[in-house]
């Protein structure tokens, strides 16, 4: 779970409360509040308690200045569950950056590239420290970079919101087409391939890069490089090998399990200690866990194909 979550929420409650009438909508010109790049991209909850994460992390230092994303009125600077805060309301819309030490009063106007404060440690995002740059329209939670679109081209609020109305309707058309998955026929058919915890489920998310909807075909089970990679199940490795996205990938083939042909795929190892022949049993360890190929840190891409075809793992994990 991102720890900025519940801050930003508890913010942007009490923003509601301070923000007084109703100010002029406009066409929010802005820029970013520090130079980036960033790490990690918009990717709202389906639903309003759900995961997500309803901001951008930009990558600076800690100490580095943090300026205002545009034109506005600050209205709140302060410390909601441990962490700094600074809220700039810019008509319509409103920017959270956190954590940040503010250096400007509540009441304050402030230009877009204005110095509203300093950045500190503290967000969890794939660098070493990151702004959280959150936007809200009333309660919705907006792309704060579609303030800034290439060549900072000026895009209207209402244009950012029906955007990702967009998206969040591709999500669900995306969702639905994928299916049920494994269901109940493959439960409790392969072992758990590594001790931790689902960071990230299988099925459509924004990529942070790319910033458009993906299938995540995996499941990510976050754990400390060096945990023991097992084999989900009986079978033969069929591809052991280093590439530039998955890192260390293994493949293992299991033949026909729960009714059909399946096959489990390991990503980002340190390596594996199993080579393409070997015959491998449920359970027995095949590599540790690392952080190669594209990965932000230590954890094990879990995938499985069934016939073919990419399901989602969880339901076929013991
Ligand atoms: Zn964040
Ligand atoms: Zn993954």
């Amino acid at each position: 779970m991102h720890r900025g979550l519940v801050v930003v929420s508890l913010v942007t409650c009490l923003c509601a409360a301070l923000v007084l009438g109703t100010p002029p909508a406009w066409a929010v010109d802005g820029s970013l509040p520090v130079a980036g790049p960033v790490v990690r991209g918009f990717d709202p909850p389906e639903v309003r308690w759900g995961s997500g994460h309803r901001g951008v992390d930009l990558e600076a230092p800690a100490g580095a200045d943090v300026r205002s994303p545009a034109d506005g009125v600050v209205s709140f600077v302060g410390v909601v569950a441990g962490r700094p805060v600074v809220v700039i309301d810019h008509g319509d819309v409103r920017s959270t950056l956190e954590p940040v030490e503010g250096s400007v009063a509540v009441g304050a106007r402030v230009g877009r590239g204005d110095v509203v404060g300093m950045l500190v440690a503290g967000h969890a995002c794939p660098a070493a420290s990151c702004l959280h740059w959150g936007l809200k329209r009333g309660d919705e939670y907006l792309d704060p970079l579609s303030l800034v679109t290439a060549g900072q081209v000026r895009l209207l609020p209402d244009d950012a919101t029906a955007a990702v109305r967009e998206r969040a309707r591709q999500r669900a058309a995306a969702l639905a087409a994928l299916g049920a998955g494994g269901g109940a026929l493959g439960s409790g058919v392969l072992a758990r391939p590594a001790d931790g915890a689902v960071t990230s489920r299988f099925g459509m998310r924004f990529h942070p890069i790319f910033h458009e909807w993906r299938l995540h075909a995996g499941v990510d089970l976050s754990a400390p490089c060096g945990t023991p990679i097992r084999a989900a199940a009986d079978g033969v490795v069929t591809h052991a090998a280093y590439d530039a996205s998955g890192g260390w990938r293994l493949v293992i083939a299991h033949g026909s399990l729960g009714g059909v042909d399946l096959q489990t795929v390991y990503l980002h190892a340190q390596g594996y200690s199993v080579r393409v022949g070997a015959t491998v049993t449920r359970g027995q360890v095949v590599g540790s866990v690392g952080s190669t190929g594209w990965s932000t840190g230590c954890h094990l891409h879990f995938s499985v194909k069934a016939d073919g075809r990419q399901v989602d793992p969880e339901p076929w994990l013991a």
